[in-house]
């Protein structure tokens, strides 16, 4: 479905529109995509910041997450099957994923963070398998480096927790480089999971 500009100046985009298990066989489908959520405060961001609305206009799935983008939506005459909200939507998209056999791979958020959501995820999804992890401050300085690390892990998902809207530009800009089948931005949830 479409959220029209009328409701969200300067963001007319395509939202995904399908309920949370379509969604997530979309994402893990073979293939390579960049994927991001949007809930109000991106669209806030969105207007003001070029780059973001570029990254995120380029992404192949724009998840609506939160009810502001239920209603902006509602308000076009759109139905959306469901919110497809980060820290529920995540943990979903991974227990399919270990099924699949596929690995991700978590970069972001504070030193020790993604580690310790790695090991809460791992106990809380038998036969998640985990590439590797990396934080979202010195181990950002050097970018050839750590995008060498993601690769070789071998990683199919990436997921990147750097706030919006840095991580939605980080992915845009580099993701010819990276390798991971899944490019996802995925906000406060390394935090929220650890927690
Ligand atoms: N973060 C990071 N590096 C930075 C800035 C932020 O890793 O340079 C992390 C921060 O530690 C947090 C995550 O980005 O784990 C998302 O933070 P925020 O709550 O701002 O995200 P939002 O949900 O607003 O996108």
């Amino acid at each position: 479905v479409t959220l029209r500009s009328r409701h969200i100046p300067s963001l007319e985009t395509e939202l995904m529109d399908a309920p949370s298990k379509v969604a997530i066989m979309a994402l893990l489908a073979p293939g390579r995509r960049r994927a991001c959520f949007l809930n109000a405060h991106c669209v806030n961001i969105a207007r003001k910041d070029s780059a973001y609305r570029a990254a995120i206009g380029t992404a192949k799935y724009r998840l609506p997450d939160g009810v502001g983008i239920e209603l902006a939506a509602r308000m076009d005459g759109l139905h959306l099957a469901e919110n497809l909200n980060g820290t529920d939507f995540i943990p979903k998209l991974l227990e399919k994923a270990a099924k699949m056999g596929k690995s991700v791979f978590l970069l972001g958020a504070k030193p020790g963070t993604a580690q310790l959501a790695a090991h809460r995820l791992q106990n809380d999804i038998p036969g998640l398998q985990i590439a590797g992890t990396a934080n979202g401050y010195g181990d950002m300085s050097n970018e050839a480096a750590l995008i060498t690390r993601i690769n070789e892990s071998n990683a199919d998902i990436l997921l990147v927790a750097l706030g919006v809207p840095h991580q939605e530009t980080w992915l845009a800009r580099h993701a010819q480089a990276l390798t991971p089948s899944l490019l996802m931005g995925v906000g406060a949830f390394f935090d929220f999971y650890a927690g």
